[in-house]
């Protein structure tokens, strides 16, 4: 045996059995919260009174003031404060926080990224622990680096490229623009950078929800039907047909995971749910037969309330075009909230900020809360923010991003992602930053009323102490 074959076996030795005591002496770690008021994402009264121990990222145990961590766990006084699960925002678009399509399309990637980490820390000092990005860019890169701890932000579960038939809502191509499938060449930025394809035919959307999936999607975003932020797609249009919107079900499924698609008018959304999609994304004009069909399939509404906001109107980024087809649009509103409020099909809180400014994001997310709460009710939207919410994440099956436990809820087993509010969120919302002003409301940082931010274990902000 060479000399320095010996002295590199003992040091890989030494530094293994150092290696193996490091991970024999490591105890888990604990967070333990105690005097908390419980809202557990489901019920409509607080648990009043109650200790809950974190360990590493899940809850391990719920209890009453006697239970107890280990010698050397944090403890974090809730001092009668509510301990609520994080919110959810499921329809979010993170790499989209750019002021209008023009900007996305004239931007370098390194810009459309540094906006997107932007945007993901905002959200999550906003108090949302996780977002279902649907479609743009976030996902395939910032989400590793959140993921990891490199970078604030909430969970992310990516859709990856938005797929829209040629002249749908996220065809956002210039009319002289090639289009690839016809010519081979790709001019689109937003299509070289895989946040949005228009592609037509089973073929071609196969291919596209593969690529999505291969990229890290966990469920697959398509457009249904047309839109009001864009130009080329009529509001009354149906996007996919049938057959094309079976090709994206049946590749999503053969991942074990779901579709969710953009639409509005009745016959598209019942050729969405024919086709096995899921999650109805806006869904304004639905009709008393189409939102029969919805619960009787069991699917989720997710709509972002602000498009049925006057303030609308006042988005600097609209176009005479955009501003047209709102007029039509909120004509077609006017069954909404009588048939939401009649059937009470299963719904998700969903905000939508898209082709805006951080600072307008930010006042978007607020006035969504006001919104659904006045609508609908702070319980209403209290579910739709957390429990509902990760009912539905959690159909992404073997693809969910995050397997260990539920999300969206507190009971033992399930991600340790959690706010410390004042005072009761059933009774008012504005503790977690509702404001009846949208576009008027000043600017802010992070929301007051909410003290402290976990994620995954880890706090990021604590105003407690
Ligand atoms: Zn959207």
């Amino acid at each position: 045996m060479s000399k320095k074959f010996y002295i590199g076996t003992v040091a890989a030795l030494a530094l293994f059995s150092t290696a193996t005591l490091a991970q024999d002496e490591k105890k888990p770690q604990q967070v333990l919260f105690t005097n908390c008021n419980i809202f557990d994402g489901k019920a409509d009264k607080l648990a009043n009174g109650k200790n809950v121990l974190v360990e590493d990222n899940l809850i391990k145990t719920i209890g009453d003031k006697t239970l107890n961590a280990n010698d050397g766990a944090t403890v974090v006084e809730c001092g009668g404060r509510t301990l609520m699960p994080g919110l959810i925002d499921m329809h979010s678009h993170l790499g989209l926080q750019m002021p209008g399509i023009a900007a996305v399309e004239n931007a370098l990637w390194e810009e459309i990224a540094a906006n997107t980490v932007i945007a993901a820390e905002r959200w999550l000092m906003d108090g949302f622990t996780t977002v279902r990005d649907a479609g743009g860019m976030s996902g395939k890169g910032v989400k590793k680096l959140v993921d990891r701890g490199d970078l604030p932000g909430p969970r992310i579960y990516p859709s990856g490229a938005i797929l829209s038939q040629t002249s749908g809502h996220a065809d956002t191509r210039t009319l002289s623009a090639r289009n690839p499938l016809l010519s081979g060449v790709m001019d689109s930025n937003i299509e070289r950078l895989d946040i949005a394809h228009a592609v037509d035919g089973r073929d071609s959307i196969l291919a596209a929800v593969r690529r999505n999936l291969k990229q890290g999607a966990s469920q697959i975003k398509i457009m249904g039907g047309g839109g009001v932020a864009t130009e080329y797609d009529p509001w009354h249009s149906t996007g996919y047909t049938i057959d094309e919107t079976r090709a994206a079900v049946e590749a999503a499924k053969d991942y074990g995971t779901y579709v969710m698609s953009h639409l509005n008018q009745p016959v598209s959304i019942q050729r969405a749910l024919e086709a096995g999609v899921i999650s109805i994304e806006h869904g304004f004009a639905i009709d008393e037969e189409t939102i029969q069909m919805l619960d009787d399939k069991g699917a989720y509404l997710s709509t972002q309330l602000t498009g049925t906001s006057e303030e609308l109107f006042k988005l600097p980024s609209l176009t005479s075009e955009n501003r047209r087809k709102l007029g039509i649009a909120r004509d077609d509103m006017k069954n909404y909230f009588p048939l939401v409020k009649k059937y009470k099909p299963k719904q998700v809180f969903a905000i939508d900020a898209v082709l805006t400014t951080h600072a307008q994001a930010d006042q978007q997310r607020a006035h969504e809360i006001w919104l659904f709460g006045h609508h609908f009710g702070n319980l209403e939207f209290l579910k739709a923010a957390t429990s509902t919410a990760g009912e539905l994440l959690a159909k992404t099956g073997d693809l969910n991003p995050y397997p260990l436990g539920p999300i969206g809820i507190i009971e033992q087993g399930a991600y340790a992602d959690l706010l410390i509010v004042d005072d009761n969120p059933l009774e008012d919302l504005s503790i977690l930053g509702a404001n009846k002003l949208w576009y008027d409301a000043p600017p802010r940082k992070g929301v007051e009323g909410i003290k402290l931010i976990m994620k995954d274990g880890v706090i990021y902000k604590n105003t407690l102490k």
